[in-house]
């Protein structure tokens, strides 16, 4: 019988012990040598079994290695057509978090910035819509998420702008709010915020902090590359402003025990070293995770990274992923947030049918009430789905999340990353392509790069430190 290998990547970690990552089921399994052999030989077109047998030069051990890579799926009849994904889940598919952009607004104005720069899909400073959420638009934005929560123990509630913190008395509705539907719903809240530390002042820090809010901040490294592209409108770097700011809220949610404090880094072309940049953002400001985010944005801009950036930071990523890899096998702890990210989806076997929660368990709402398929959605008339007050338009989320089923990328069947990538981010394909639902098909090489780094690194953590593995579970 003609068998083929489904869609996987092979892997050896440092002793040489070898590893298969299936496509199909997201699966991550040791094999021995004659398996690695067969999977070898039965890739492509496929091949005879017993061909491959005689080819293999795998003895009397073949036929029980065969067996067992059939049973798991990994090897299948050449003719099997792939079992199509499940279309979608049931819909309505229940709300996990509410992004609420409580302002279009900035007091920066950052170069590369999708909100107000040429890649934006909404108006940006042409916005009919309030500058600002009110606070009634607040409060019915946590009715709406707990309405449409289902049984979800547990809902996210997400502050964005514009700079969140031009809005603070929104949010603190929306906070005291919340805190009183949880408790009547037998629900449990958790807050996160995004914001560009500016405006952080002590009071606020306490009020983030007592309420166990999970803070990203955006910042590109050392005063040199914040200044760079960070600018408020006048030109002037806003380096010297956030410093001490981030410093403060650092100490005082260290002191709490607050949840991890995250830099979030746009690498644009003329980036400093990823390295240079982590080290920096932890050891001297004292930040706990990093993560790192390559510029969305048209190639003609003139900081947007060209192709062969892609390639450099690929080698940086694998020095940060060295030491993050060197610390988790001495027992400490690594604040590389891309890399425990993708550690915690391999772990979980993660298969996705769509790249990221957008208009499936996560919405945005823009100041005026109306949502969005994500926070980078709202005011983009041609992605609306719905407002605050006649709820989800159900058809036109059905009908995005349809065409934007990995199934619907046919590019993608044919690729090992695809569990984890499905696609990429719609924003950032839309901005490329002017269509959400394509795949970022320009920056596969650098999924698939990252995605092989993960998968290294998960395989010498398994061997050396398999407990760091265990503890992701739930976390
Ligand atoms: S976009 Fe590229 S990397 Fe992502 S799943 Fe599709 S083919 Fe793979
Ligand atoms: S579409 Fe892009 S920006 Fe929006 S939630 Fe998905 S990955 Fe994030």
């Amino acid at each position: 019988m003609k068998l083929r290998a489904a869609v996987h990547r092979r892997f050896t970690d440092e002793q040489g012990h070898r590893f298969v990552y299936a496509q199909p089921s997201a699966a991550i399994l040791a094999i021995d040598a004659n398996a690695a052999r067969l999977l070898e030989l039965f890739e492509g077109e496929g091949c005879e079994a017993e061909l491959a047998l005689r080819a293999a030069g795998v003895g009397d051990d073949g036929p029980r290695a065969l067996r067992e890579l059939v049973e798991l799926g990994f090897v299948r009849p050449a003719d099997e057509r792939r079992v199509p994904a499940a279309e979608l889940p049931p819909m309505p598919f229940p709300l996990a978090t509410l992004v609420l952009n409580v302002t279009n607004k900035c007091n920066l104005s950052c170069t590369y910035c999708y909100e107000y720069g040429e890649d934006r899909l909404g108006p940006g400073r042409a916005s009919k819509a309030p500058a600002r959420m009110s606070d009634a638009t607040a409060r019915e934005s946590i009715d709406f998420l707990f309405a449409n929560a289902g049984e979800r123990p547990v809902v996210s509630i997400t502050f964005f702008g514009g700079e969140t913190l031009l809005n603070v008395p929104a949010i603190q509705a929306a906070v005291a709010h919340a805190e009183a539907k949880a408790k009547s719903a037998g629900k449990r809240v958790h807050y996160s915020l995004t914001t560009n530390a500016t405006l952080l002042e002590p009071e606020l820090v306490e009020f983030l902090v007592a309420h166990r809010f999970g803070i990203t901040i955006s910042i590109d490294g050392d005063q040199r590359s914040q200044d760079r592209h960070r600018v408020f409108r006048s030109g002037a770097g806003s380096f010297d402003v956030i410093a001490p700011k981030i410093r403060y809220l650092v100490d005082r949610n260290r002191a709490a025990r607050g949840r991890p404090i995250g830099a979030r880094v746009t690498l644009t072309r003329d980036a400093s070293s990823v390295l240079e940049t982590y080290r920096y953002l932890v050891h001297e400001l004292g930040f706990d995770e990093v993560g790192f985010a390559p510029v969305t944005a048209d190639p003609s801009r003139d900081y947007a990274l060209p192709s062969e950036a892609y390639e450099r930071m690929l080698a940086e990523f694998a020095t940060l992923a060295e030491d993050f890899v060197q610390a988790t096998l001495r027992d400490e702890p690594h604040g590389f947030a891309n890399l425990k990210d993708l550690l915690r989806e391999l772990h979980a076997g993660v298969n996705k049918a769509h790249p990221c929660g957008a208009g499936l368990g996560l919405l945005g709402v823009s100041t005026a009430g109306e949502l969005g398929l994500c926070h980078r959605f709202v005011e983009s008339e041609s992605h609306t789905v719905g407002d605050l007050e006649s709820g989800i338009d159900e058809a036109a989320r059905t009908a995005f999340l349809r065409a934007g089923h990995v199934d619907q990328k046919t590019e993608c069947s044919t690729c090992f990353a695809r569990p984890l990538c499905a696609g990429g981010c719609y924003h950032e394909a839309h901005v490329r392509f002017g269509e959400a639902t394509r795949p970022n098909l320009h920056a596969c090489e650098w999924i698939r790069g990252w995605t092989d780094l993960g998968l290294s690194a998960y395989a010498r953590i398994a061997a050396g430190k398999p407990r760091y593995l265990s503890a992701l579970e739930g976390s």
